[in-house]
């Protein structure tokens, strides 16, 4: 398909995958803007005043984050995003830990920058228990507390779900973690800007975020390590000496102004933004809820209020989202390797059979979307699953 084409069609297109990514907010952009070009110094340049400049604006930043969320500027680490966070976290947590202490405790439905972190840590020794979740995608505290043993260097339970908005019950993890003296990390990428911050960095010990999921730009992320867990984990990003010797690289300035300002201006607006989206995202829910043989999954957990994530019985997943994404930017967990689709591990997780996980919608909706948008892409998921059906026997002839 041509540029021109492609550009017309994302124009026309309704954008309800902001969980995939977010815009960048234009105040985020304009904050960014100078220190490309005119403020463009490096923060580590302390002879002259091109680096002085840029290192006040990394000062400035990492002074606004830690009063907005609440924590020392100590505790934070600027790294490339969530994924290197989580790698920073599982692996340095793992490598810093005595011999005996090689168990790690994660769950079946997190990202795959967690999973798979876990998976190339057990080919290194590592023993990983994945917990199971139930059909609304929560852990079972009593599995939690069961699972941790002496040998357990660090619990890895993610907030909020990426796929369908599932929020864990932290503060109880939490409670278990600290009762038993294990390290707890959560990925709250999803949560950051959607929901209350309530006592988050009191129960964590370790978490991350990425600007990109709070309309900041790609590519610049948070790690955050209380202070007393600091001693519990070692870089493994060397060279240059950079913050604090915990990860090495020059500083992306343009990435940490615009990741510090996203930050503030979302939190600011979060609670008025999270109130809107829920409305539309019920709204959309129980429009879809009436069509026969909808199901909405994690539809009776706590979860974000921007997602909603559904599988539609007696349609091809593939084929729903090929005619959708002429219209309509929406996304589902599954997982396309060069041999075959795999069905979402999420909804696996959660015990959805594998027809429907592939039959599944993951809407995610943002600060952009408006009443119209809704009703229109409501109007036309309607009509994309009433055309598929009308085509397929298994439908007509049931
Ligand atoms: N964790 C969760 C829950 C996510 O949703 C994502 C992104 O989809 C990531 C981690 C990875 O984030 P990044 O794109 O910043 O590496």
């Amino acid at each position: 398909m041509q540029l021109a084409v492609r550009n017309r069609k994302m124009k026309n297109s309704i954008y309800l995958d902001y969980n995939a990514t977010t815009p960048c907010d234009k105040e985020v952009v304009e904050a960014m803007l100078p220190y490309f070009s005119d403020t463009f110094g490096n923060a580590s340049s302390q002879h002259h005043a091109f680096g002085w400049l840029a290192s006040d604006a990394l000062e400035q930043s990492a002074h606004s984050l830690s009063k907005v969320l609440g924590v020392s500027s100590n505790e934070l680490v600027f790294t490339s995003g969530a994924t290197e966070s989580c790698n920073a976290i599982i692996k340095g947590v793992f490598e810093a830990a005595s011999p005996h202490k090689n168990h790690i405790i994660t769950t079946l439905t997190e990202h795959k920058a967690v999973l798979d972190v876990c998976k190339q840590l057990e080919k290194k020794g590592a023993k990983v228990t994945y917990l199971e979740v139930d059909n609304q995608g929560i852990i079972s505290l009593d599995a939690l507390k069961k699972a941790i043993t002496e040998q357990t260097a660090l619990v890895c339970i993610m907030w909020a779900n990426n796929e369908t908005g599932v929020l864990q019950p932290l503060d109880s993890i939490s409670a278990i973690c600290k009762n038993k003296g294990v390290l707890l990390f959560s990925d709250a990428t999803q949560a950051l800007g959607k929901i209350k911050l309530d006592s988050f960095f009191n129960w964590v010990d370790f978490a991350c975020f990425s600007a990109h999921k709070i309309y900041g730009p790609k590519g610049v992320g948070l790690l955050f390590s209380k202070k007393s867990a600091h001693s519990h984990w070692v870089s493994f990003i060397q060279g240059g000496g950079q913050q604090r010797k915990l990860r090495g690289g020059t500083y992306n300035i343009p990435g940490i102004v615009g990741l510090a300002k996203a930050i503030a201006l979302n939190l600011k607006t979060q609670e008025e933004t999270s109130q809107r989206l829920e409305k539309f995202r019920n709204q959309i829910e129980n429009k879809l809820g009436q069509i026969e043989g909808v199901q909405v999954n994690g539809g009776l957990a706590d979860r974000l209020p921007n997602t909603l994530n559904v599988s539609i019985a007696y349609v091809d997943g593939e084929q729903l989202l090929n005619v959708l994404g002429q219209e309509i930017a929406v996304s589902n967990g599954s997982a396309c390797n060069s041999a075959s689709v795999q069905p979402s591990h999420v909804l696996t997780a959660m015990g959805v059979e594998s027809t429907l996980a592939m039959a599944s919608l993951r809407i995610s909706l943002g600060k952009f979307n408006t009443q119209i948008e809704v009703e229109q892409a409501v109007d036309r998921i309607k009509q994309s699953v009433a055309n598929l059906r009308a085509k397929n026997i298994l439908w007509t002839d049931r």
